[in-house]
């Protein structure tokens, strides 16, 4: 981090500032011009609060150099992490696919779709019953029963689950989910991070609509700060002037991230794009930019689905996407599914 020391400065003011930078474990070295001073600040710098300098009298502007977040990032772990999802490895050379309904409706809904969908080669199981709608009037899930037919059709296909938590209160029933998502409009709830984090068990965190890159990651440092180091990120699209599409897929994401974190990435190009018809070329599109992986949202009949019918692909549709992305793996540096 630099420091740029406005050229009239009051002496004790400047010192009291070095005093106290000294003091967070930093070294100081500071450079004396005819226009400015300049103070470059070395070590770990995460947790030096930036706007407290910057509204500092004495400063005129400040420069993070470092990224703010530390355990995410790539500097200090340059190695892929690998999540283990209960047995099914996410990041590295692993392309996993998630799949399943927006919501979970019935037994057997969930049941024949986690079949269909593991015989095309899905590895999670998604499925909302803890569901976050705009409307209060829509259909906000089955809550604890549709976590309990989550796990019916864990016990029944033995695919890992994947479900979306919105409540601190909801922690102890989320005990046997292999995968937490944590929703995009949960993203930057800092005390669910914080409590979910806690549970150390992996994380799906989702892209909120008008975040920045660097939001997402401090988002996925506030997962790990509790000890947790399963983390997987998934861009869900983001909120942009284009309303063709429900948002716009930030694809260029992938890559960035590859540059900036150690932590595995999921596309959804289901939310993403709101059109079943576009989720087969965003799906191969991603693979090109170098996901780990995609979460699809698959429904056994979309016109009466409860929920996010409109994106949801039917079981031989997601066969074909599936199918296409596995042609498409080994040039992407990624092992073969199929
Ligand atoms: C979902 O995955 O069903 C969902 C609600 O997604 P998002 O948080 O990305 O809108
Ligand atoms: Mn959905």
């Amino acid at each position: 981090m630099i420091i740029i020391i406005k050229k009239e400065h009051d002496e004790k003011q400047l010192n009291n500032l070095i005093g106290w930078v000294k003091k967070q474990g930093l070294e100081v070295d500071l450079s004396e011009g005819s226009h400015s001073s300049v103070l470059g600040l070395i070590g770990d710098t995460s947790k030096i609060d930036i706007d407290l300098v910057r509204s500092l009298d004495i400063v005129e502007s400040v420069k993070r150099i470092q990224e703010p977040f530390k355990l995410a990032n790539r500097k200090f772990h340059p190695e892929d992490t690998i999540v283990d999802v209960s047995g099914v490895k996410v990041g590295g050379d692993n392309f996993t696919i998630i799949a399943g309904p927006c919501s979970v409706e019935s037994e057997k809904q969930i049941i024949g779709i986690a079949e269909a969908v593991k015989k095309s080669g899905a590895k999670l199981l998604r499925g909302g019953a803890f569901k976050p709608r705009t409307s209060p009037y829509s259909f906000q899930g089955l809550r604890e029963t549709g976590l309990e037919l989550l796990l019916k059709a864990k016990a029944e296909t033995g695919l890992p689950i994947v479900t979306e938590i919105m409540s601190v209160r909801h922690i102890d029933l989320f005990k046997d989910v292999d995968l937490i998502q944590i929703g995009a409009r949960d993203m930057q709830n800092y005390e669910l991070l914080k409590e979910v984090g806690k549970t150390k068990k992996p994380v799906l965190l989702k892209r909120g609509f008008a975040n920045t890159i660097e939001e997402w990651l401090m988002s996925a440092e506030y997962i790990m700060s509790e000890g947790s180091k399963d983390v997987i990120l998934c861009e869900r699209g983001i909120r942009t002037f284009e309303p063709y599409t429900r948002n716009t897929l930030d694809l260029s994401a992938a890559p960035v991230l590859k540059e900036l974190t150690h932590l595995p990435l999921i596309v959804d190009p289901s939310h993403a794009s709101g059109l079943a018809r576009l989720v087969k070329p965003l799906s191969l599109a991603s693979v090109g930019a170098g996901a780990d992986g995609l979460m699809i949202e698959v429904h056994n009949d979309p016109p009466h689905a409860l929920c996010d019918g409109a994106q949801s692909v039917r079981p031989e549709q997601f066969d074909d996407i599936a199918k296409s992305v596995n042609n498409m793996l080994p040039i992407c540096g990624k092992k073969q599914i199929l």
